[in-house]
């Protein structure tokens, strides 16, 4: 595995293997890599010749007063893992070679979907993430890019872009991998404390109660539905705070309509820690 750190050695990287007429799977990440990375990057592995893994942790999607500073970092064992699964390149570029222009002359503002559930709460970091996406994906050139539903929003507002620009990329989604206990795998849950990280599993334990509490009652109200769903979190929640609980239509992220696919998603605030998490359903 090769580690590449400066913008223009990416560059020629990419032309050459252009010319060798080699396909590129690329995976974008903020590190602190896990299961969940892995199995995107496994997936990556299959389908293409060359696997380029990026780590940047990329300080226009996070908020004034979100975990920019604190976002866990280890770039060696994140080295150790991205060797052992097969990486061809690590990405690693600086944020001053990323962002040379502060502000940007041209801002990137992401649509209606990105309004919604993480949108709603962190204003502005759907913008910074299609801004540094576009980058990558001008710099790499993918045939193909590797997603987790983890991040279920994100997709969708990534593929908004893909398709209403016409990048000549391919979104690959790969389901959220899970703890043995449900919750699911993320940067973040090494910020819990010990009692949190017993609570925790219980965002996934709502996802299955909603669903299945909406397979027992299909004439429910959404607004009924969310409800229930609530009332379930806040028996059960003794540490995390609510942020949302919302049943919309995928990807559109509007009110649903019972049709087509529903996506559940809930983000619980602890004290150190924000988790998201999601179910997607599919309605005939
Ligand atoms: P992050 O490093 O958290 O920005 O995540 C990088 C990529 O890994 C995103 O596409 C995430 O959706 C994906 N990812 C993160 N956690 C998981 C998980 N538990 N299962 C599957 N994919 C994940």
């Amino acid at each position: 595995m090769k580690q590449i750190t400066s913008l223009n050695e990416m560059v020629a990287f990419v032309h050459d293997t252009k010319l060798k007429q080699k396909s590129i799977g690329f995976v974008p990440t903020m590190g602190y890599l896990h299961e969940g990375h892995r199995a995107l990057i496994k997936d990556a592995r299959k389908e293409n010749d060359i696997v380029v893994l990026s780590i940047f942790v990329n300080p226009t999607q996070f908020g004034p007063n979100e975990d920019f500073a604190k976002y866990p970092r280890d770039m060696k064992r994140d080295r150790d893992i991205a060797t052992a699964e097969q990486v061809d390149i690590l990405f690693t570029p600086t944020v001053q070679e990323m962002y040379p222009v502060q502000p940007l002359r041209v801002s990137l503002q992401a649509g209606k979907a990105a309004r919604e559930l993480c949108g709603a709460s962190r204003p502005g970091h759907f913008d910074g993430v299609l801004t540094v996406l576009l980058k990558l994906f001008m710099l790499i050139q993918p045939a193909r890019a590797y997603f987790g539903m983890k991040d279920a929003q994100q997709v969708a507002v990534v593929e908004g872009m893909v398709h209403e620009y016409f990048l000549p990329v391919t979104i690959r989604k790969v389901a959220t991998v899970r703890e043995e206990d449900g919750l699911a795998r993320s940067s973040r849950n090494v910020r819990l404390t010990s009692e949190e990280r017993k609570e925790a599993p219980v965002l996934y334990e709502s996802l299955q109660f909603v669903r299945q509490y909406y397979d027992a009652h299909p004439h429910l109200t959404v607004d009924v539905l969310e409800a229930e769903w609530l009332r379930f979190l806040e028996e059960k929640l003794r540490f995390g705070s609510i942020d949302y609980a919302r049943i919309l239509s995928f990807p559109e992220l509007q009110k649903p309509t019972f049709k087509g696919p529903q996506l559940a998603a809930l983000a619980v605030r602890y004290s150190a820690a924000r988790l998201i998490d999601n179910l997607l359903w599919e309605e005939e």
